[in-house]
């Protein structure tokens, strides 16, 4: 990547070593329900990587379902046979939201966490057996950290199921997928410096999901399809790394970010830092610039050499307002003026000054 990426959100840089991981198996080749040699090989390279993923909930390797992306995954969780009442927070990513159009919606607070009072009025004073939750773990906005313990008390206290996207979370802060409490919990490869086009569907304990991709036997005939061999070891490497940097990791980029957001109040007194009041992953920071279209300080910022997204990317490349700011109770002034910055792995200072000199330059129009 070229000039200062800071969009580590959207997608991270692939790590080297998962990059290194899938070029091998990519030449190898290889059928892993195939019974000869090769087969056998391409097997054990599937399920040395599963095992891997599945670390990264404190899972066990036959409980993770390996799939196209998190978008699948969540799509997977949600439409689960025997669900008959679903409750999403306002702030789901959108293959959350679209997978139950249909949902009931717990509102967030103006901080951007989840409203644990409407989440329990919402579940209180009937048979709740068939009611599924999804509640993210972080943000991928605001990287504002959902209370998930408080979350699965109050789902498990009423009798419902619930799911986890953790896309944001894996790799930043811990996650155990017993200790969550979460039936089902989805994860995304190229979030965490894999490849794109891979994810998994964790399961708890005891969990059962039906296929939605139907046809062969494969995954413990709970996804159907020749496996993603090359992303699943891809994947699997970058998540043996984020295991073994973690905390060195994050502490390092956490320091990056707070420089950032400290020098933003002399580089740009009218910019605005939304979600701060609550606990944040280190990475991210999302501003508002209020009087300039997120959109126009996205494009704005590239041709800086900074690579940012709107607190809202939509996959067509249009711009809307933030629907996460929308719901902490933002105007469209400041929901629709939004970027989200977001470091990782191969941040430096370099890249938060050369945010700051652009941003510096583009709040000075606001
Ligand atoms: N959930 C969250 C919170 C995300 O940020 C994303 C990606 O932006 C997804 C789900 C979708 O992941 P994937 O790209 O693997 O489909």
């Amino acid at each position: 990547m070229t000039g200062a990426y800071l969009d580590y959100n959207a997608t991270c840089i692939p790590r080297p070593a998962a990059a290194k991981a899938a070029a091998e198996v990519l030449a190898e080749g290889g059928n892993p329900s195939s019974i000869h040699a090769s087969g056998r090989k391409a097997r054990g390279r599937l399920e040395s990587a599963r095992a891997e993923i599945a670390r990264l909930a404190n899972a066990r390797a036959e409980d993770v379902v390996l799939t196209s992306g998190a978008t699948e995954a969540n799509t997977q969780a949600l439409s689960q046979p025997g669900v008959t009442r679903v409750l999403l927070s306002d702030i789901e990513h959108p293959s959350v939201l679209e997978a139950a159009p249909m949902a009931q919606r717990v509102p967030v607070t103006p901080a951007g966490v989840v409203d644990l009072n409407a989440l329990r009025a919402l579940l209180t004073g009937q048979d709740n057996s068939g009611t599924l939750v999804a509640i993210m773990a972080v943000n991928n906005e605001t990287g504002v950290i959902q209370p998930l313990v408080e979350v699965a008390g109050i789902v498990a206290e009423a009798g419902a199921r619930l799911h986890v996207d953790a896309v944001q979370a894996a790799g930043r802060i811990d996650l155990d997928i017993a200790s969550l409490g979460t039936a089902t919990l989805s994860l995304s490869g190229h979030k965490i410096g894999g490849p794109t086009g891979v994810g998994a569907l964790v399961l708890a304990k005891g969990t059962t999901v039906s296929a939605m991709i139907l046809g062969g036997g494969q995954e413990r005939r709970r996804r159907g399809g020749t496996e993603n061999l090359v992303g699943a070891v891809g994947f699997a490497a970058a998540a043996s790394e984020v295991l073994a940097s973690r905390d060195d990791e994050q502490s390092r980029i956490a320091a990056l970010r707070d420089r950032l957001e400290t020098n933003l109040a002399t580089e740009a007194p009218n910019a605005m830092i939304l979600g701060q009041q609550a606990p944040r992953v280190a990475n991210t920071s999302c501003i508002a610039l209020p009087g300039i279209s997120a959109e126009r300080q996205v494009i704005a910022m590239d041709l800086g050499g900074v690579q940012v997204s709107a607190g809202s990317a939509c996959s067509s490349g249009k711009v809307a307002a933030s629907h996460v700011l929308t719901a902490m109770g933002h105007p469209p002034e400041i929901a629709g003026t939004a970027i989200r910055v977001s470091l990782g792995w191969a941040s430096g200072e370099a890249d938060v000054d050369a945010f700051l000199e652009a941003y510096g330059r583009l709040a000075a129009k606001a």
